[in-house]
């Protein structure tokens, strides 16, 4: 689980926006002009700007539970 303390400072790597934790596994960039979504394996947040571009086109609700790497 990411602690508040580390949620309140993790920022979207591409625009440098606050991150939204939504469920366990993924940080949503509150950006939306940006929109990238970065998964959290293992409880380490996958910070790629790559890594949230491959899911900026997919709705919060249709992102897989339990993302791998
Ligand atoms: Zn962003």
């Amino acid at each position: 689980m990411i602690s508040e303390e580390l949620l309140a400072i993790l920022v979207c790597p591409s625009c440098r926006t606050k991150l939204q934790l939504i469920g366990e596994h993924w940080l949503v960039c509150t950006n939306p002009d940006c929109s990238r979504k970065y998964p959290i394996i293992d409880d380490i947040p996958n910070l790629l700007i790559e890594e949230g571009t491959k899911y900026i086109h997919v709705q919060i609700s249709d992102l897989p539970a339990h993302p791998t790497r």
